[in-house]
């Protein structure tokens, strides 16, 4: 009977499109903006994370990946899995695996108000809201290319010496006038003029200013990490410039929608924004504090 089952079913294909349980440890829940490491169980199981959230996974190696999570309310991650399962199916086996996370995001309904000051508000008043959205839809095509391969080993520090957050990630806010929404970064104190540090090296790719982000400098960090710098008074890099950790690219200011001096910093994954205390605790070992 089996043996019939066999001849009925010849090609790897019959399976292609069947899901099955994960085959990896994934978590149900997971904190907004995570960037989790995940590992195959063992070499045997020849799987690859196609994509988190409509993004492709970057790989560590051939076990290990990285995976984004943005401030969605949930994700879905698509992977694949081969296989020869060996006996009369000798043929190399292909399936499909899907899991949706629950993202644990605050509801936009609790936003907090921004109080703006008014100088501020005057800088903002004539920006409609399709202008704010043009903004964001800039930062996000900024920060969507892949530019070479992502260097898992390189150690990553806070771009201030001195890290107190005001705003974590994925706080819901509301602007006046303004539709609720994610805050897609952290926000650190930081009294005017205060020395940004870069994260880590990268090439320095975009240099602005507008009425949302003020003066913000985006470097580029390879395989999709792009760390972002907002609301500077200085800046103290050009654009193309290659940029070492630690290395000073501007001075902290009070520019853009700011409800006074901070510095805004982002982390962006292949266009998905990702929180960067968390990023910090995933890349720890790298610096040997892990
Ligand atoms: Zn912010």
């Amino acid at each position: 009977m089996v043996a019939v089952i066999a001849v009925l079913m010849p090609s790897s294909q019959i399976c292609a499109d069947l899901f099955v349980a994960t085959p990896v440890k994934l978590p149900s829940e997971v904190i907004p903006g995570d960037f989790l490491k995940v590992t195959w169980p063992s070499a045997k199981s020849a799987g690859q994370f196609l994509s988190v959230s409509n993004r492709r996974a970057s790989w560590l190696n051939d076990r290990t990946a990285f995976l984004g999570i943005g401030a969605f309310p949930t994700v879905t991650v698509i992977g694949r899995l081969k296989y020869s399962p060996g006996g009369l199916f000798t043929y190399p086996r292909e399936i499909f695996f899907q899991k949706v996370i629950k993202v644990s995001l605050i509801n936009l309904t609790r936003a907090i108000k921004l109080r703006l000051p008014a100088a501020v508000w005057d800088r903002l008043k004539n920006f409609s809201q399709t202008q704010v959205g043009e903004v964001f839809a800039m930062l996000r095509r900024l920060t969507s290319p892949v530019n070479g391969k992502f260097n898992f080993h390189q150690c990553w520090h806070p771009p201030l010496h001195y890290m107190y957050v005001t705003s974590r990630f994925a706080s819901p806010r509301t602007p006046p006038h303004a539709k609720p929404y994610y805050h897609t970064g952290i926000d650190l104190r930081a009294p005017m003029r205060t020395p940004v540090h870069v994260a880590a090296s990268g090439k320095v790719m975009y240099i602005g200013d507008n009425p949302i982000t003020g003066n913000i400098v985006i470097v580029d960090h390879g395989g999709g990490i792009y760390s972002e710098y907002m609301h500077l008074s200085k800046f103290k890099v050009t654009v193309g410039e290659q940029v070492n950790r630690g290395q000073v690219i501007g001075l902290s200011g009070a520019t853009g929608r700011v409800t006074g001096p901070n510095l805004h910093w982002e982390l962006s994954w292949k266009g998905i924004s990702i929180s960067a205390l968390r990023f910090l605790q995933v890349t720890a070992p790298t610096c040997g504090r892990g």
